[in-house]
């Protein structure tokens, strides 16, 4: 007889949907499957702006069979023009685009985090394994050792119970399942904000480089923009140290330290904007993963600053090791194991580049001056070599 599995994940968002298209590409006829999504809110959500997707995040989700949906709402900008405080040219344009194709074999794109939300639950719907719960206004767990036994309310009033053989947190920067099951630290603040913003593709033609990806560095602040065609808009970010953050929230105009103003070009683009959205960036820092049969994936394990712009894909990355080991190892408890022995090193990794890039992008004469010589004379290709263990990466290897 068919054996029969439940696994119920928490969140709907990147890495709890590239989850439940993982290990439904694992289910086999000898184990029947069955997987659970609990997502909070009342349908797929929106928030959020653009993602640079790496060729690591690219070759993940391709395994998954989403490769030319993702073509379809994505773009590969051809370069990174990297430019230092007030200066009209760039240092370096790093060279991605069909430098990264032919060295990868998958591209190094942009996208909008709703596109690839949509993308992946486009795919989730098809699925006759996967049961998406929305308007989940809580969840319990029991038993979190062996066959945890969830029991969530919905807001149409439903309370459900399931007995599960394993039970994952993709819940996100606050995580439920870390602090509440796993008794896991909570988030904290990282003293850094983003402002966001989209900008109509047209009026920033005079202003940056639309076939590229424009980073721009500045005393205290660093500022990442590229273009999402199929959207019609700009990506803008912008971010600065805060000490006090005042919470997530929209304003007409950011508040930036003057070298940020000043710069023509980020002053051009402020000029433009209708409006930002203030996000304070958390961050998570636990080495436990799991407890029993209860684990964590994405956020919900190590939210990181994005200056590496490598969040998503860790997530990505989690989801489609974690899937096989679930549904192959004798114990989920052992899978769980051999997942953060093979996690933990390299999101560690990630964590750390991602911080010392802070400090780099954000440097003050004279240190900004040796820097830019520096990047300067790498060239264009410098990023292969220095960050080629993050891109060249197979999670399925
Ligand atoms: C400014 C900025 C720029 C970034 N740029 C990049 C980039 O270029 N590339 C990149 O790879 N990453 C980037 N990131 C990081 C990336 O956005 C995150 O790492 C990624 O969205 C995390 O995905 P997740 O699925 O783990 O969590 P989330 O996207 O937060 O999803 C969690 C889901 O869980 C749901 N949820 C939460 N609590 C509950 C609950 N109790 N019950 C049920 N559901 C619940 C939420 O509603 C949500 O749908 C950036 C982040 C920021 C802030």
């Amino acid at each position: 007889m068919a054996q029969a599995r439940t696994f119920c994940i928490a969140g709907a968002g990147i890495a709890g949907l590239t989850l439940a298209l993982a290990l439904a590409k694992q289910a086999n006829s000898k184990t029947k499957t069955k997987i659970i999504l609990l997502e909070r809110n009342d349908e797929i959500t929106e928030f959020g702006a653009g993602l640079q997707l790496g060729p690591n995040a690219h070759r993940a989700l391709d395994s998954l069979g989403l490769e030319e949906e993702l073509h379809k709402v994505s773009f590969e900008p051809e370069g990174v023009d990297i430019f230092s405080y007030k200066q009209k040219k760039p240092i370096v344009t790093l060279k991605l685009g069909a430098t990264a194709r032919e060295k990868f074999g998958v591209p190094y794109s942009v996208i909008h985090r709703a596109d690839l939300v949509h993308t992946l639950y486009n795919k989730v719907k098809k699925s006759k394994l996967i049961d998406v719960y929305f308007g989940v206004l809580d969840f319990k767990i029991t038993n979190a050792n062996k066959n945890p036994i969830v029991n969530f309310k919905c807001k149409d009033g439903n309370e459900i119970e399931i007995n599960t053989h394993a039970f994952i947190g993709a819940d996100g920067v606050c995580s439920v399942t870390r602090t509440g099951v796993l008794d896991g630290p909570l988030s904290k603040y990282s003293g850094y904000v983003a402002w966001r913003t989209l900008i109509d593709i047209e009026k920033l033609k005079n202003v940056i480089d639309l076939n590229n990806t424009s980073l721009m560095w500045g005393t205290g602040f660093h500022a990442v923009a590229y273009p999402l065609p199929h959207r019609n808009k700009v990506n803008i970010a912008i971010f600065t140290r805060e000490t006090m953050s005042v919470g997530f929230g929209i304003r007409q105009t950011p508040s930036l330290p003057n070298s940020a103003k000043s710069d023509p070009r980020l002053s051009k683009i402020l000029e433009l904007a209708d409006g930002w959205k203030h996000w304070p960036l958390a961050a998570v820092s636990t080495s436990t993963w799991h407890k029993g049969s209860v684990g964590l994936v994405g956020d919900a394990a190590h939210a990181m600053l994005p200056f590496q712009a490598q969040g998503a894909a860790m997530g990505i990355e989690d989801a489609v090791i974690l899937a096989p080991l679930l549904m192959n190892e004798e114990s989920p408890a052992t899978a769980f194991e051999k997942y953060e022995n093979k996690r933990q090193a390299r999101v560690n990794k990630v964590i750390k580049t991602s911080a010392t890039n802070g400090k780099i992008f954000h440097m003050s004469a004279p240190l900004s001056k040796a820097r830019n010589a520096v990047v300067k004379m790498q060239g264009e290709m410098n990023h292969y070599s220095r960050l080629g263990w993050i891109y060249d990466y197979d999670p399925l290897v």
